[in-house]
């Protein structure tokens, strides 16, 4: 009986899976921690936090609405 597939599809299967969590975490951390700065790129006020968790971004809200006006 051969034994190449180690462990059989089960642990593949968990394999797979130990690398999908890993891959939702990465990008949870992008969408949600890594986006955000503390303070603003365009002038270095500090962004308040409620603004922060709300949304991720990287300029306070006067230099975004400058940004957004173009
Ligand atoms: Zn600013």
């Amino acid at each position: 009986m051969s034994t190449a597939w180690a462990g059989g599809t089960d642990a593949i299967l968990e394999r797979m899976d130990k690398m999908t969590e890993l891959f939702v975490a990465e990008t949870r951390k992008a969408i949600y921690t890594g986006e955000s700065a503390s303070h603003c790129e365009e002038c270095g006020e500090p962004i308040p936090e409620a603004r922060r968790q709300a949304i991720a971004c990287k300029y306070c809200l006067p230099c975004q609405t400058e940004l957004e006006k173009g």
